[in-house]
């Protein structure tokens, strides 16, 4: 295994992976991954941590609640910490959970089982009966102050009823949007040429933190409570020593309380409970992703007590992603910006988990060998909650006969060249890098595009036309283009050729992270490429750096850093660094790189159209400016999104047939405070 310099290393990497994650999942409501493989990144730091003790830090994402309140919302510190959950996923890690209870000081256990509702937590208070303030988890200790929208829930009483109200009653609960009405959200975006949502889970995020609460209030937001703040809160009078009292004072205070809530006196009737969930997960129409199992007795529950990050009293076993059968209709391959050749299988359309799944990655070709998936196979497709669909394997009965295993590709899709495959990598690479149209068309596309160096008006007919005619290989080319021979191009004319140019020079200055973004690194991202450009500062410092010292970023593990440290000795890549410097562009940063995950609206190209009421026209343009976003006039495929205001024009239109995203001026402002 590791040594413990290695460990060290990879914890950082993991760490900051995760950090990238939760700021996507928790802050944007937005995340990349599926929180399978969010797990797994988490289980893998978990079990460094315990190899290596010395490496955990109080800091660590395995010590604290994911999550920070932002600046969006007022703060408001809990009076009780709002912890997370740990997890169990599988049969064997919840039998070792309660085995470790029962055979701990606390004698014979009962239990309570709960849906765990895949939403976001919130505290509610409530003063002599009246909602006085609620707030999301944040930190765990610090939440956002999002009582005005939580007012605006119908199960939210403003009052809770009947006698015995408790003087002061912290309500513990999940925001959830209903299933039905997250896909009729994602039909109505659809219709309005919007980007669906991804799953419940992140609407509900998102539609209860916006800052105007009239927003929220159309959401059609749900609420179920799950527990007090304080034990025993509930009752005026004697105090309950039970969460199941507490649950039913609650009910009783006219607070919804979910009904499938059952107690169970053994661990069988907890495994029970969980298999007929598992089997009946998608009679309710709510979000679950697993169930909660929680310790009744308050005493006992005292007697555990908690970590930084959660209560030893309660476990969220999760169910394993969501899965489906259907037929492959075809393998092919894709040949990317970086050379990799990566197949995929065309599917039969089929409903995964609420979303239509038509086609899906397997990966590289071992995968394929592993899994032995071919054309006309049944397959089990599967969804981790989240956007990205896998192919788990054929199912053999029904493989038709005379099938054979697919044959993985020999040659380039795009250009014939031989592929090659490095001694121990999985990937098949296009090696013609220069030539091959689908690489180059791809690289100089992602070269372009708002997280590398946002160059408005290179779309991808563009980049077709100017590699048709052999004028651009590489991105150095781009910036030899003249305008004559621009305007003289199919569609062009002088203006387009113009504003092409004025785009390209524009694109000089940008950030040493951009660029590093641009030049398509094997492993370097937006994350990556800031971390280096910010311990370097430059280019040629950066191509000078020792492996050793390239292993000593934060962040920055061994394979990252022999990816980076590999790529700067290639005499093609270094002549292409050189031809960039010679073009002009900056290759270096003067202060230190500004963050692009510091600005909310960093790389977004962003549209303006009809009256806002909060803004005038150029005031709006001002504040996403100022907010990372770059304004445009007109509406084109590279806009991030539309902001339509009161009656709004023709750009509504256009931006609906192309698809792009349009949003109202609260979700605006929404967007250019969070960050
Ligand atoms: P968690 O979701 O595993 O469990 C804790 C939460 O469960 C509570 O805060 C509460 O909101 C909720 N809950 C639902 N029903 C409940 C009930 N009946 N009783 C008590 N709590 C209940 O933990 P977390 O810290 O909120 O989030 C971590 C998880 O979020 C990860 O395991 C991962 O699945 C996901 N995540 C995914 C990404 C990503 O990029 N995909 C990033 C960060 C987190």
């Amino acid at each position: 295994m590791f040594s413990p310099e290695a460990a060290r290393l990879r914890v950082a990497e993991l760490r900051a992976a995760i950090a990238e994650h939760d700021r996507r999942y928790y802050q944007l409501d937005r995340p990349s991954i599926s929180d399978a493989e969010y797990d797994e990144l988490m289980r893998e730091l978990r079990a460094i941590e315990a190899r290596f003790p010395a490496v955990v830090t109080a800091d660590s994402p395995t010590q604290r609640v994911g999550g920070a309140a932002t600046a969006l919302f007022a703060p408001v510190a809990h009076a009780a910490p709002m912890l997370s959950l740990d997890n169990a996923f599988s049969r064997e890690d919840l039998i070792a959970w309660a085995g470790k209870l029962e055979r701990g000081a606390v004698g014979a256990i009962d239990y309570v089982c709960e849906l765990k509702i895949d939403g976001l937590a919130i505290s509610l208070v409530f003063e002599h009966g009246a909602f006085v303030r609620g707030a999301t988890r944040g930190d765990g200790r610090v939440g956002e102050d999002v009582t005005a929208n939580l007012a605006t829930i119908a199960d939210i009483p403003a009052r809770l009823r009947g006698p015995g109200v408790p003087p002061l009653l912290e309500v513990r609960g999940e925001v959830y949007l209903p299933i039905s009405t997250f896909e009729r959200l994602n039909r109505e975006l659809a219709a309005r040429g919007g980007k669906p949502l991804v799953n419940p889970r992140n609407a509900a995020a998102g539609s209860l933190r916006q800052k105007d609460a009239a927003v929220t209030a159309g959401r059609g937001l749900r609420l179920w409570c799950y527990g007090v703040g304080a034990p025993g809160e509930a009752t005026a009078g004697q105090r309950a020593t039970r969460h199941s009292e507490d649950l039913a004072r609650l009910r009783a205070l006219g607070l919804p309380v979910n009904p499938t809530i059952e107690a169970a006196a053994s661990l069988a009737e907890v495994v029970a409970f969980v298999d007929k969930w598992h089997r009946q997960r998608h009679q309710v129409d709510y979000p679950i992703d697993g169930i909660v199992i929680k310790v009744d007795r308050y005493d006992q529950r005292r007697e555990l007590g908690a970590t930084s990050r959660a209560p030893r009293w309660a476990i969220a076993y999760k169910y394993p992603p969501e899965e489906k059968t259907t037929r492959v209709l075809r393998i092919a391959v894709n040949t990317g910006r970086t050379g990799r050749v990566t197949p995929y299988v065309e599917l039969e359309p089929v409903v995964v988990g609420g979303v239509t799944v038509s086609s899906a990655t397997l990966h590289n070709e071992s995968e394929i060998r592993r899994k032995d998936v071919r054309e006309d196979d049944t397959v089990i497709v599967r969804r981790a909650g989240d956007v990205i669909p896998e192919v788990v394997g054929p199912v053999l009965e029904k493989r038709p006969p005379g099938s054979r295993p697919w044959p993985f590709p020999r040659e380039c899709p795009d250009c014939r060249a031989m592929l090659v495959r490095k001694g121990d990598e999985a990937d098949w690479r296009c090696p013609n890098k220069k030539d091959c149209p689908a690489q180059g068309a791809r690289w100089l596309f992602h070269f372009g595009s708002p997280d590398a160096m946002d160059i408005e008006h290179l779309g991808e007919q563009t980049i077709t036309l100017l590699m048709e005619r052999g004028w651009v290989t590489d991105p150095s080319d781009l910036y030899r283009l003249d305008e004559q021979s621009l305007a003289a191009l199919p569609g062009f004319g002088e203006r387009s050729a113009r504003n092409l140019l004025a785009a390209l020079a524009a694109s000089k200055d940008r950030p040493l992270a951009r660029l590093l973004v641009g030049l398509s690194i094997h492993r370097v991202g937006t994350h990556v490429a800031q971390l280096l450009a910010r311990r370097f500062a430059s280019i040629a410092a950066l191509a000078a750096a020792s492996l050793e010292e390239l292993e000593t970023v934060e962040g920055v593990g061994p394979e990252i850093a022999g990816a980076v440290h590999e790529w700067f000795r290639a005499s093609e890549n270094l002549e292409l660094v050189e031809r960039l410097g010679q073009a002009g562009l900056r290759m270096r940063d003067e202060t230190p790189a500004t963050s692009p995950s510091i600005l909310p609206l960093q790389g977004r190209i962003v549209v303006i159209t009809g009256t806002l009421a909060g803004f005038g026209r150029d005031e709006a343009a001002a504040a996403a400016e100022s907010a990372g976003a770059r304004v445009t006039s007109s509406v084109s495929k590279k806009t991030s999104f539309l902001v339509a205001g009161a009656e709004p024009g023709s750009k509504l239109s256009k931006a609906q047939s192309l698809g792009i995203e349009v949003i109202d001026e609260a979700e605006f402002v929404h967007r250019l405070r969070r960050s």
